[in-house]
């Protein structure tokens, strides 16, 4: 069930209102037109070639759009072949995705089409849940599932401190480095990224084995001075940046009035919301690539168009979506996890947020479902009961944390 804004329209239907519909949601207007008539699929090659930057000091240039594979890759081979002939070609699984079943479906591209492997920028990660030890046997079952003896970068999955990078990890990973299985080394994380990417540079970023880091990054926290800190000493110590999440969903309901607004500013110009939060990250000539979910050929399409398209935003543009970020704060969870985990003693309150993102930003209920479902079950039960006065308090975004503990226990159990 997608969540209602007060007008009683979920975030899709609202642009279906404005003549975009959902598959289409990050579409220009013309090319949501044309989707319509079956025309869009051939519109971005009329934008110019896909742009590529290069990816901190690895020597590596790629497009600065990449494939998220978070969703059903075996039953879309055609969307995986269009993105390449797109200019899509750095793409990102995970074992996380599917459980192996988004690696599987990459893997049956290539061995189809095993001439393509050499022009696909491979990324898989591993969570450290299961145990760093575990690393070296699933690291070869996600190479066997995507049918290749290598993958250019892996990165520790979804971390949100450096402690998963132990001495013991970084040799593994040197030692793939040298048997030609991984070509670059990094993490990813949604929380706390600030601190993990000031940790990253200080400990030297290539020079320490760490080539790459993707993370969260979008208007609500791109303009935070901590997080421009941040990137800037990614950038000096030639760490390669890409974001991710960068449309900014949160676990709450954004004011649909002022995302209206600006949604409505942005198609007289010819651009969706969605395409000018896209331009707004790439604004940031650092963040070498932009991972994004794209589930289907209408969003592929559109998203290619907004990479393709030269036009950079206005400076009021830029205001205008930094207003929209202030306007939604209330409604977005900026991944400072350890202010109301500390607040809470220890409870996930930011990995539940992200279920509610999933949930309600993404409609993707069953991926929140089973971001829940892997908490303990006595962590669960706290959620619905816990006191969260002192993690409201101390919450940056004033997010009404008790509220949707309570929400999430309810819809995402
Ligand atoms: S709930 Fe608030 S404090 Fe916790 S991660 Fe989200 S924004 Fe930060």
């Amino acid at each position: 069930m997608s969540a209602k804004n007060p007008q009683g329209q979920s975030r899709r239907n609202f642009l279906k209102t404005l003549g975009l519909g959902a598959a289409a949601a990050a579409a220009a207007p013309a090319l949501a037109m044309t989707a319509a008539t079956g025309e869009a699929l051939a519109a971005p090659t009329a934008l110019g070639p896909m742009p590529k930057r290069m990816l901190g000091k690895t020597g590596v240039e790629v497009p600065t759009l990449a494939l998220g594979g978070m969703f059903d890759t075996i039953n879309n081979q055609l969307l995986l072949r269009q993105a390449l002939n797109w200019g899509v070609t750095y793409w990102d699984t995970a074992e996380y995705y599917g459980r192996g079943q988004s690696e599987e479906g990459f893997g049956r591209f290539f061995a189809k089409n095993p001439d393509r492997r050499k022009d696909v920028f491979l990324v898989t990660k591993l969570t450290p849940r299961e145990g760093l030890d575990t690393f070296p046997d699933r690291f070869e079952k996600s190479l066997a599932r995507l049918n290749t003896n290598y993958v250019d970068l892996f990165f520790v999955h979804g971390i949100d401190s450096m402690s998963p990078l132990t001495p013991k990890i970084r040799a593994w990973a040197a030692d793939m480095k040298k048997a030609g299985k991984m070509r670059f080394f990094g993490f990813s994380t949604h929380s706390n990224m600030e601190d993990l990417l000031m940790a990253a540079a200080k400990e030297g970023g290539p020079a320490a084995g760490l080539d790459v880091i993707m993370f969260t990054y979008n208007i609500h926290v791109m303009h935070k001075p901590a997080m421009q800190a941040a990137v800037d000493a990614c950038v000096k110590a030639g760490i390669g940046l890409v974001a991710m999440k960068t449309q900014g969903m949160g676990p709450a309901i954004s004011p649909s009035e002022a995302e209206l607004k600006v949604a409505e500013q942005f198609l007289k110009r010819g651009f969706t919301e969605k395409q000018a939060k896209l331009k707004a990250v790439w604004g940031n000539p650092h963040i070498a690539s932009v991972c994004s979910q794209m589930p289907s050929l209408n969003i592929l399409s559109a998203n290619v168009a907004a990479a393709r398209d030269k036009t950079a935003l206005s400076a009021a543009e830029t205001s205008a979506l930094h207003d929209l970020a202030c306007a939604e704060t209330g409604g977005y969870c900026a991944g400072c996890a350890s202010i109301c985990q500390n607040a809470t003693s220890g409870l996930p309150v930011r990995e539940v947020m992200r279920g509610l993102m999933y949930q309600r930003g993404y409609s993707e209920p069953g991926l929140g479902q089973n971001l829940f479902a892997e908490l303990p079950a006595d962590t669960r039960q706290k959620l619905a009961t816990a006191d969260f006065s002192r993690a409201e308090a101390a919450c940056p975004h004033r997010l009404e944390i008790a509220k949707l503990m309570r929400e999430a226990s309810e819809t995402l159990a």
